[in-house]
């Protein structure tokens, strides 16, 4: 084995959609910093130019934001080709870009006797637009750039895709129905694509993390003026039996090991990061 595991990465290109979020910038340092060029795709290109310089001042690798909305099949093409370009052909792809919306939340987790005519707090209030901008950007939004930005691997005869996942996916959490269906539609994906792939070499992996502050979270798990946690974030704390939050670099490790050939007998897994909340009933 080569004395760096991770060796095999070096000079290799990737495709990181929504790289310039939290967690995005976060997986963009981890696997640049194994050699790989970065092609940080977002729709907004000035955080994508912005994380992009971040992640080559880091690493030294080359490192390039390009604006991409992964909805828009025209829009990626055109990414495609300037990654392309100015990269070389992308070797991975990590399907990135995705959330929740206030608009796709109930504010209250049960239907009740006290609360069954206040429908807006409701399943019965939820803003049917909202609920499909939620679950489009999360599973339209991993098809899409999947059909676009893996060519180059069936050319090349390898290649590894990593999809983000939830903890929503395996069983739901309440007040996000859209964002929870969508997440599980993401598991489902991964190992349909993953044996779709299989004769090509191309492997087809997700990372589930567990709970991590961030843009998109933040109004559900903290109080905006006080920074405490709300009850739901209390929950979840103990919910979690390594008692924290994750932070992003937690995901670091199975990243690196799943576009590695560390793991080339690996597909269609999907690996919660998590501080053991999938696997803990509470009791
Ligand atoms: P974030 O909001 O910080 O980043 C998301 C990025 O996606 C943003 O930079 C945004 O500009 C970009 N984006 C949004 N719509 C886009 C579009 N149409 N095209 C291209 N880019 C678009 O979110 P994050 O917390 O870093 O989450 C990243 C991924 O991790 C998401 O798929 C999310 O569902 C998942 N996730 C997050 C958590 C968590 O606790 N934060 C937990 C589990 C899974």
């Amino acid at each position: 084995m080569n004395k760096n595991p991770f060796g095999d990465l070096n000079g290799k290109v990737c495709a990181i959609t929504g790289g310039a979020g939290v967690i995005g910038l976060s997986l963009s340092k981890a696997i640049s910093g194994a050699g790989v060029k970065m092609a940080i795709l977002d729709l907004n290109k000035e955080l994508a130019d912005k994380a992009a310089a971040e992640v080559k001042s880091l690493s030294g690798v080359e490192a390039i934001g390009v604006e991409a909305n992964v909805l828009d099949k025209e829009s990626l093409q055109k990414a495609k080709a300037e990654v392309n370009s100015k990269l070389g052909k992308i070797d991975i792809l990590i399907n990135c870009a995705g959330g929740n919306s206030p608009k796709a939340t109930t504010a209250e987790e049960f239907i009740t006797k006290e609360n069954v005519n206040d429908t807006a707090k409701t399943f019965f209030g939820l803003d049917i637009d909202g609920f499909r901008k939620v679950f489009d950007l999360n599973i339209l939004g991993t098809v899409l750039p999947t059909m676009v930005l893996t060519t180059d691997m069936i050319e090349l005869g390898k290649g590894s895709i990593i999809n983000i996942s939830s903890m929503n996916a395996f069983r739901p959490l309440t007040k996000i129905p859209a964002y929870s269906a969508a997440k599980a539609s993401i598991n489902n994906l991964t190992e349909w694509l993953a044996v779709h792939f299989a004769k090509m070499n191309i492997r087809v992996n997700a990372i589930a993390p567990g709970f991590f502050l961030t843009n998109q979270n933040r109004f559900l798990l903290t109080d905006e003026k006080t920074g405490s946690l709300t009850a739901r974030g209390h929950k979840i704390i103990s919910g979690t039996p390594m008692g924290k939050f994750g932070e992003p670099e937690d995901l670091n490790g199975a990243l690196l090991y799943l576009v590695s050939d560390l793991s080339s007998f690996v597909t269609g897994v999907v690996i919660p990061v998590d501080g053991g909340f999938n696997a803990y009933s509470g009791v």
